[in-house]
C-alpha cells in the first residue's frame, strides 16, 4: 500500500486511477451477470436450488465489496444525499440521438471493406432464430483486442457533465448490418449482436437510437437499457440446453407492440 501525500507522486496516482477503472469495469461485468440471473430466476429458487457453496462465496464477495466501497464513499468530499445526477435538456437529448445514429452509420462504412459474411456452419446454427435474408446480409469483423473506436461525441457528452456508456467493455457493437467484436466472435455475443440488427431493421436506425438514449438516461447503465435487456435475455435463452426454436423477429415485434422498449 502506498500513500499520495507527496504531490510529486503523480505517476502513482495515474496508476491508481487506471487500476480503479479496471476494477470498475470488472464490477460492471459482474453487475451485468447478476442482472441476468435476476431476470431469469427468483431469489427463492436460487436459495433453494442453487449450489450452497457458490451462493455463500458470492454473497461473501458482494458484502466485502459493498463494505469496502461504502467506507470509501463516506470519505469522498461533498458526496452524500445532496448529490444528484444531472439531467440533460430535451435539446441535448435530441443531439445525443443524432450523434449515436451518425456514429453507427459512420462506423458501418468504416468497417464495411474488411467485414466478412457469416460462415455456412454459423448460419446453419442460427437460421431457426433469424431470417435467411438477415443472416445473408450480416457481415462481421473481429478486432482481437483492438476494440471499436470510442465515439468522438463521448468527449462532448463528458464536457456537458454527463457520463457516456462503457463502450469498450461491450463484447460487440452492431453497426446496422455489420457487427464488430472487440475480441473474438462468441456464440453469445453474435446472437446478442444479431438481436440488435433485428431491432434496427424493425425500428429503423433513428428510432433505435432514440430508444437507446432514453433507456440509458433512465438508469445510466448500458445493460439496463430495454433494447439491451432483450438482447441479453434472448441470447441466454438461445444458449440454454434443449432450447426450442423461436423467432427473434417475432420477439422484437412483440416488444415493440407492447411498448416495452
Ligand atoms: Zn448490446
Amino acid at each position: 500500500m502506498c500513500s499520495f501525500q507527496n504531490p510529486d507522486n503523480r505517476i502513482s496516482i495515474l496508476q491508481m486511477n487506471s487500476e480503479l477503472e479496471h476494477a470498475q469495469l470488472e464490477l460492471l461485468g459482474a453487475h451485468c451477470a447478476v442482472h441476468q440471473l435476476r431476470l431469469h430466476y427468483s431469489s427463492d429458487d436460487l436459495a433453494r436450488f442453487g449450489r450452497r457453496d457458490v451462493l455463500r462465496k458470492s454473497a461473501e464477495a458482494a458484502t466485502a465489496l459493498r463494505d469496502f466501497y461504502a467506507a470509501i464513499e463516506s470519505k469522498i468530499p461533498h458526496a452524500g444525499p445532496s448529490f444528484s445526477v444531472p439531467q440533460p435538456s430535451a435539446e441535448q437529448i435530441g443531439q445525443a440521438i443524432d450523434w449515436l445514429a451518425g456514429y453507427l452509420r459512420e462506423q458501418r462504412e468504416h468497417h464495411s471493406a474488411v467485414a466478412t459474411p457469416l460462415t455456412n456452419e454459423g448460419k446453419a446454427r442460427l437460421w431457426p432464430f433469424f431470417s435467411a435474408d438477415l443472416l445473408d446480409r450480416i457481415r462481421i469483423i473481429e478486432l482481437r483486442g483492438a476494440r471499436v473506436r470510442v465515439p468522438d461525441f463521448f468527449a462532448k457528452v463528458r464536457a456537458l457533465g454527463f457520463e457516456p456508456p462503457e463502450i469498450t467493455h461491450m463484447d460487440s457493437v452492431t453497426f446496422l448490418d455489420i457487427i464488430a467484436f472487440n475480441q473474438h466472435v462468441s456464440e453469445r455475443a453474435l446472437f446478442h449482436a444479431l438481436v440488435h440488427a433485428v431491432q434496427i431493421d424493425t425500428l429503423g436506425l433513428q428510432r433505435y437510437a432514440e430508444l437507446w438514449v432514453h433507456g440509458f438516461l433512465k438508469t445510466r447503465t448500458h445493460f439496463t437499457v430495454p433494447l439491451e435487456v432483450h438482447a441479453f435475455s434472448l441470447s441466454s435463452k438461445f444458449l440454454r440446453p434443449m432450447t426450442e426454436r423461436f423467432s427473434v423477429e417475432d420477439e422484437v415485434l412483440r416488444w415493440v407492440a407492447d411498448g416495452r422498449y
